[in-house]
């Protein structure tokens, strides 16, 4: 188990370019951090530095409270999976599992013990004896999670490791992995671009952009208190829906729009800021108008609709702003008719259009 601690942690490449900067963060031992953001943030780098397969440019890497910055790989006790999930394609499955075993130099009994648990665990036991080549892809990235796990590592680091899988295999083994979590309890630290796998295993998540944190917190807290419109944009699909608007007189009229709200009783921090974001999920308005006295009513004409199955998706304008409703597939509204919707003021997100920064209390 392991409790590790990032602290002004910066990274520059050789060529000067700079790929994180002032990274802070605490993991609690046994926690399952996610590291979340578009291509380019800097998710790999971090992991990297923690692993220790990249130098830290500045700054202090703790691991149980010692600090570990010039630790190499091995000395940090972590293991890794990546995306790419290497096998050695003349070992069996069995020689694959044993493989970090074997160099250890461990008793034959307790090596076939161990590989005998792992592929008990991962449902691998019936492909003991075959290569790689003679598995599904689902079944080799298991053979890689099982790899780097059968060494009872402190620290699980784990680089998009779902990536090459399609997408019924990602949801099983998503869930495979946060089983195996709750069974083996070791710190892991893992590196998506997919907000759902993140929302749905960590305990915490680290939403990167630029190489800035943009957010730390448990996925309830980043779904519904984003501390700014980028955070509120990423976590959710569809993502939330933002329309430009002005704030003037204390109403908030939509720029493209004849819309005029007036929303000062729910949000008495607003004064005069004049550029901002008036923010809703796609999923939390309902199609009417629902009565009660916190609710907005407005109104949208429908362009496109998307049945997806258990929901459906519709493309509307608000005057000139576009959006998207999430609404239940028997609740379809016609294409070019004018659907009215309500909005709990509770589920209402306002953005300073500069920073991005939150404005609601
Ligand atoms: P992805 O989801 O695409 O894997 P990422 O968030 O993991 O992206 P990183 O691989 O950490 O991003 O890269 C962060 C930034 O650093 C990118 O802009 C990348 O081009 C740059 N970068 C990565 N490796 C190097 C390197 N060796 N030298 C210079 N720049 C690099």
């Amino acid at each position: 188990m392991a409790k590790l601690k990032l602290e002004n942690i910066n990274k520059i490449y050789p060529n000067g370019f700079q790929a994180v900067y002032d990274f802070n963060l605490e993991i609690n031992e046994g926690e399952f951090i996610v590291l979340v953001g578009p291509s380019g943030c800097g998710k790999s780098t971090t992991l990297r530095m923690i692993a220790g397969l990249e130098d830290i440019s500045s700054g202090n890497f703790f691991a149980n409270n010692r600090l570990a910055n010039s630790l190499t790989p091995k000395e940090r006790g972590v293991a890794m999976v990546f995306q790419s999930y290497a096998l050695y394609p003349h070992l069996s499955v069995y020689e694959n599992l044993a493989f970090g075993l074997n160099l250890q130099a461990l008793d034959e009994d307790l090596i076939e013990e161990k590989v005998f648990h792992i592929a008990g665990v991962l449902g691998l036991s019936e492909y003991l004896d075959r290569k790689p080549r003679e598995l599904s892809g689902g079944q080799r990235q298991r053979v890689a999670v099982g790899r780097a796990i059968i060494r009872k590592a402190d620290v699980f680091l784990m680089d998009e490791p779902l990536s090459n899988l399609d997408a019924k295999q990602r949801v099983t083994m998503r869930s495979e992995i946060i089983d195996l979590h709750r069974k083996v309890g070791s710190t892991t630290v893992y590196v998506t671009h997919d907000q759902v796998e993140a929302m749905t295993m960590a305990d915490r998540i680290v939403v990167l952009k630029d190489g800035y944190i943009q957010a730390v917190g448990t996925p309830e807290e980043l779904y519904f208190k984003p501390v700014n419109a980028f955070v509120a944009g990423f976590i959710g699909e569809p993502p939330m829906n933002f329309i430009d608007s002005i704030l003037e007189s204390n109403v908030v009229k939509f720029t493209k729009a004849n819309v005029m709200l007036n929303l000062l009783d729910e949000f008495p921090i607003l004064k005069e800021h004049s550029e901002i974001l008036f923010g809703f999920r796609p999923e939390a308005i309902t199609i009417g108008h629902l009565p009660g006295e916190k609710m907005l009513y407005l109104e949208a004409v429908v362009e496109l609709t998307e049945l997806l199955g258990d929901t459906a998706n519709i493309y509307a304008n608000i005057g000139d702003h576009n959006i998207i409703l999430k609404v239940e597939p028997y609740d379809i509204p016609k294409i070019g008719s004018r659907c009215k919707f309500s909005v709990p003021y509770e589920s209402i997100y306002l953005f300073d259009k500069i920073t991005g920064r939150t404005l609601n209390l």
